[in-house]
């Protein structure tokens, strides 16, 4: 008997090359082994009687060998054939013939007398039906069940070093001698999918396809449940945490919104209000904020702050760029300037200068706007009570972390405009309450969005200029793919000199990465104020820049940029009440390529193009491999199996939400899923 647990290198029967061989794929353990899932099945069900007709399909068949032959042609070739006849022979049985062209080995495996199984796809060659080179299996005993044939039978993803044959063996063994009391069934009570042994089983070596079906259920099942277990429990160790309520009531926040020069979309309403109720709550917030470029988030954070800071607190707005923190300083100082608020601006490049009167010292400041520095730097929070962090996925997860395990826990919003389709938001983000802003002010212009070659460069350098001509700015966007290399910011110098000349005499101005700060700001504080017209740029521009005067966005190079980062720069453009413009140009045509720009000129919609992204990408690409933190998933689908993780996520919840920390005896089972995988890294923003 061996033990689930048990490591590989104490069973004895492995040899010791298969052992190294095993260890290449990280299985160690018989766990590791039970659980290195087929990816695929053939079926090797015996067939009821041997074909009179070729077939496509691989069939399995039983039948003794009544002949061998050698037959050699073109000098040194030769042919092996065996010709096997059906073992209850009838007055219609057609006998087939083997055949396998230079195998040495096989005709020393083959003799007239013998049973055979085999499987292969029958095809007629002159007027005999043969299988050429088909899988074989000499039966010794008819009693004996063959490990290989005979069944659905499973196919193993590349072993390297060790044959389909060799591993399917490995796991029929270890199966067989399996103390079935070492494996734990670990799912919600009301949950009925059988248990874990018979799953594994099953899912090796099924019975029927039913219970294949059966068997993936469970292993889908519980994968998922685990991974809902420790994102349960990050999520309701944060609820434990000592928070604060830091929700004023609300005065500051209706003088604000009296003066904005538009009224809240219904969707920004809503969001006000879920997070007015988090605030006001003790328990610590941890809220994502999704909303698609220019839906209008900032808006929603401003008011988050201000509730925070009439209820006496203060409150930090980061964000991954100093553009964007100049931006939003430069924003609240123009609205919050009538409420007498004080903000104060905190970013590498500038650490205490002062652009308005409002302007105050870190410790009297009651919201601070800052940029990463305003985690490394000095600034000391007196009474923090909100952090609101923008275009989050520009952030690494530690960096999250870092901010917000301070004591007592701040109340935290994480904003990001990169949709997240919903099987992600409930695994990755998972242990984030979720608010979104599913509509867009209804004042916004169209963007038109085509894909163009360099064929089309003339028609468009005119309409460019009838845009400018009309009053509206342009952006022009280039994917240089390292900021830091200088041949970069050469070519980027160069195609703006050409840029100045083909748009003479609309004023251009040059944007990319290493332009020092400040100068940076007086570049996007001129194109803001329309004192330039366009701006050729590297994708510094792509997050939160807010220009809604600027119509036109012409992207080179559009292959090289990936689709989500495509859309997000797209959202620079038709922020205003113009129809907006934005050309891909593209001169690698490619397949792939193609169906990338084509989903930008279909929709622009952000959970769209984000769906669209995963189908093509894949989750991990999809967020970045390195901030996903998403566990490697060995069986489950997080598309095809969305309802599963539903489900997954329901049970965890309610065992979590009654017993928080797992006390009960009942709920004792659970903590090992808990204590197991604390290792990985789930996003982690409590
Ligand atoms: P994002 O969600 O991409 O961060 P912003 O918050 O920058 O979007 O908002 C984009 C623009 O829309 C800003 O100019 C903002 O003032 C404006 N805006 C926000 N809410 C509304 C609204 N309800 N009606 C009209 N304009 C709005
Ligand atoms: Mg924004």
């Amino acid at each position: 008997m061996i033990q689930f647990s048990q490591p590989l290198s104490e069973l004895d029967w492995i040899p010791r090359p298969k052992l190294v061989a095993l260890r290449r794929f990280e299985i160690e353990r018989v766990e590791h082994l039970l659980t290195h899932f087929p990816s695929r099945y053939e079926d090797r069900t015996e067939f009821s009687g041997f074909p009179r007709e070729e077939s496509d399909v691989p069939i399995c068949l039983c039948g003794e060998v009544v002949k061998t032959q050698l037959r050699r042609f073109g000098g040194w070739k030769k042919i092996f054939e065996a010709t096997l006849q059906e073992t209850n022979t009838n007055a219609l049985s057609q006998p087939l013939v083997l055949r396998w062209f230079n195998l040495h080995y096989v005709q020393k495996m083959i003799a007239t007398g013998q049973r055979l199984v085999v499987f292969g796809k029958p095809r007629l060659r002159g007027r005999r039906l043969c299988l050429e080179h088909p899988e074989f299996e000499v039966i010794e005993n008819d009693e004996e069940i063959s490990v290989h044939f005979r069944r659905i039978t499973p196919i193993y993803p590349a072993t390297e070093g060790l044959s389909q044959r060799a591993f399917r063996g490995l796991i029929y063994q270890a199966l067989q001698d399996l103390d079935k009391a070492s494996v734990e069934t670990i799912l919600p009570n009301e949950v009925d999918l059988g248990v874990r042994i018979d799953a594994l089983k099953q899912i090796h070596f099924p019975d029927s396809q039913a219970s294949l079906v059966a068997a993936r259920n469970h292993l889908v099942f519980s994968e998922f449940f685990a991974m809902q277990m420790v994102i349960a429990a990050r999520r309701f160790a944060t609820s434990l945490r000592s928070g604060q309520a830091h929700c004023g009531d609300g005065a500051l926040l209706e003088k604000f919104l009296h003066g904005l020069p538009f009224d809240l979309t219904d969707a920004q309403i809503r969001v006000i209000d879920e997070l007015r109720r988090d605030l006001a709550a003790g328990r610590p917030m941890s809220r994502l904020l999704q909303g698609d470029v220019g839906s209008g988030k900032t808006v929603v954070a401003i008011a988050a702050m201000l509730l925070a800071v009439e209820a006496g607190f203060q409150a930090a707005l980061m964000a991954p760029t100093q553009i964007l923190a100049e931006q939003h300083y430069s924003v609240l100082c123009r609205w919050l300037e009538p409420l007498s608020v004080r903000i104060s601006l905190r970013t590498a490049d500038r650490q205490e200068e002062s652009f308005s009167p409002l302007v105050a010292g870190e410790e009297t400041a009651q919201i601070i706007i800052g940029t990463h520095a305003l985690l490394y730097g000095g600034v000391s929070f007196d009474h923090l009570g909100l952090v609101v962090i923008d275009e989050q996925h520009k952030f690494g997860v530690s960096q999250r972390a870092r901010l917000t395990t301070r004591e007592p826990t701040p109340d935290v919003l994480v904003m990001t405009a990169t949709p997240i389709p919903r099987t992600l938001t409930m695994t990755v983000y998972g242990d984030l309450d979720v608010s979104v802003i599913d509509e867009m002010p209804s004042s916004r212009g169209k963007i038109i969005t085509a894909v163009r070659d360099q064929s089309k460069f003339g028609d468009v350098l005119s309409f460019m200029r009838e845009q400018l001509e009309a009053g509206r700015q342009v952006y022009i966007v280039y994917p240089l793919i390292d900021e830091s290399e200088k041949l970069d910011v050469k070519a980027a110098v160069a195609e703006f000199e050409i840029w100045r000349e083909r748009l003479r005499p609309f004023r251009c101005e040059l944007l990319h990465g290493r332009i020092p700060g400040p100068e940076k700001q007086l570049i996007m504080d001129r194109f803001r104020r329309g004192e330039s017209s366009a701006l050729i740029s590297t994708t510094v521009i792509e997050v939160g820049v807010d220009v809604p005067n600027a119509t036109v966005m012409l992207i080179e190079n559009a292959e090289r940029f990936g689709l989500a980062q495509l859309h997000q720069l797209r959202g620079r453009i038709g922020r205003g009440e113009h129809k907006s413009y934005c050309i891909l140009f593209c001169e690698e045509k490619s397949s792939e390529t193609m169906a990338k720009l084509t989903v930008l000129e279909k929709t622009s919609d952000g959970f769209e193009v984000a769906e669209a992204d995963w189908d093509m990408r894949g989750p991990g690409d999809l967020l970045g491999t390195s901030q996903s933190g998403l566990p490697a998933l060995k069986l489950g689908n997080l598309k095809t199996d969305a309802h599963v993780m539903r489900q997954a996520r329901e049970a965890a919840t309610a065992i979590l939400r009654a017993d928080p920390t797992l006390q009960s005896r009942e709920n004792q089972r659970f903590r090992s899923l808990i204590v197991e995988e604390r290792g990985r890294t789930f996003s982690n923003v409590s």
